[in-house]
């Protein structure tokens, strides 16, 4: 788990994400008022499997990573999410990705369950090499829980399309078969889908739009600030400027630049790309990531960690609009704090979900064999995330919750309905 630097803190505020993950069900399992069976159902993991990989090193030593993967949900189909490599992830920090994938694909109705794995690495300072090992490891050592119609993974923090393509050969080797299926987010040349690489930020960028379309607002005199340029930050700053956003500041672990006339994304990209870090970009002040998060601007992204929205910024943010394409980046003490200031959050359960919602399609065209133009994928993808935002902020209005709460309300309505037709087992 990454950690806030201590001065982000109030006394006292957790930032166990798995502890706001149980925290936000509780409160919706009392809204829903649902009975001590179904909440204890729901509330624990189905599964954690804990591994531990062996991985020969180019110095020819051998070191050995902590990993697991954990499930929280087959109610509504295979267990999906992905595999997040990082120096500090924890157990809790998975549990907590885990349930809220659960969520996240219940309330963008696609059909599947929530998973999460990780692996304790710094991945970058591995070589290629090293990372092939550690990624065939880490897939021969799940291969027993995972599978087409059991739980399928795909790329999160620190894994990539060439790690996935790793994962899918090495999970195909135990099975003697060709096995695109078993893994989403794989390079178009090896059976991913043409979308997949920019779906997280393409989500991010519908719903924006959407709630720019129902608060009136003019793109172009809209300005945006994205924290974090990994996929997701680098592509809804490319999609949002591409719809005639201002996209005025954006970061990376190195710091933030700010220019407030709109950044030239594509130099950024390419620098971030070139040196690994966006600070080179010089068409714009320096800012620190704290600095970022309270800048004037009327939306704001969080697209890095967990944990980086508590109550010591909150009060500062000025965004009216807060999309979270991380996992988790708005501690429940600071998203209370947001909503009595009147900011509208789009929660991470839907505004992150275009990834796994263009791997549902990745998985469906690995199973059909056919393949789909990127016309297809983009008006679907578009057809799924606006359609959610509406039904989400049906709830939010019709029951007056916060758009996070009734995403978790409706995410949580639609697993009940499954599991009691299914029936709890045993
Ligand atoms: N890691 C992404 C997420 O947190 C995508 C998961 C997937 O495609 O299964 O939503």
């Amino acid at each position: 788990m990454v950690e806030p630097s201590r001065e982000l803190l109030a006394p006292g505020e957790v930032v166990d994400p798995y502890v706001t993950a149980l925290a936000q069900f509780d409160a919706a399992a009392d809204y829903l008022d649902l009975d001590e069976s179904t909440r204890q159902y729901l509330r624990n993991n189905r599964r954690e499997l804990l591994v531990r990989l062996p991985v020969r090193m180019s110095d020819g030593s051998i070191s050995v990573f902590w990993g697991c993967r954990i499930q929280h949900s087959w109610a509504r189909g295979p267990s999906k999410g992905g595999i997040r490599y990082h120096p500090s992830v924890s157990l809790d920090e998975v549990r907590a990705l885990a349930m809220w994938m659960t969520w996240k694909c219940a309330v963008v109705n696609i059909p599947f369950g929530g998973a999460k794995g990780g692996v304790r690495v710094d991945h970058k300072k591995l070589s290629q090499r090293e990372l092939e090992s550690l990624t065939r490891r880490y897939a021969v050592a799940i291969t027993p829980v995972i599978g087409p119609n059991a739980d399928i993974p795909a790329p999160d923090v620190g894994t990539t399309p060439q790690t996935m393509a790793w994962f899918m050969d090495a999970y195909g080797g135990t099975q003697r078969r060709w096995s695109p299926e078993a893994v989403t987010g794989k390079p178009i040349s090896v059976g991913g889908t043409v979308g997949r690489e920019e779906a997280t930020g393409a989500g991010i960028m519908y719903v924006v739009k959407e709630a720019a379309r129902r608060n009136r607002l003019t793109p172009s005199e809209t300005t945006v600030a994205i924290q974090g340029f990994g996929n997701a930050g680098q592509w809804s700053a490319r999609l949002l400027k591409g719809l005639g956003f201002q996209v005025v500041a954006v970061s990376d672990t190195s710091g933030g630049i700010h220019n407030g006339h709109g950044l030239d994304i594509e130099a950024a990209i390419a620098q971030k790309l070139d040196s690994g870090r966006v600070t080179d970009h010089k068409n714009g002040d320096r800012v620190t990531n704290e600095e970022l998060l309270t800048l004037p601007v009327d939306i704001l992204v969080p697209a890095a960690f967990e944990n980086q929205i508590t109550t010591a910024n909150a009060s500062d943010i000025k965004a009216k609009i807060v999309a979270e394409a991380a996992n988790g980046p708005t501690t429940p003490e600071a998203d209370q704090i947001l909503n009595d200031a009147g900011a509208l959050v789009i929660p991470d359960v839907l505004a992150s979900a275009g990834g796994v919602v263009v791997s549902y399609f990745e998985w469906a065209q690995n199973r059909s064999g056919v393949y789909w133009e990127k016309e297809e994928v983009d008006s679907r993808l578009d057809q799924i995330m606006t359609r959610a935002y509406g039904q989400v902020a049906n709830v939010a209005e019709k029951e007056k919750l916060t758009m996070r709460e009734a995403a978790i309300v409706l995410g949580i309505r639609r697993v009940v309905e499954a599991t009691v037709l299914r029936g709890m087992r045993p």
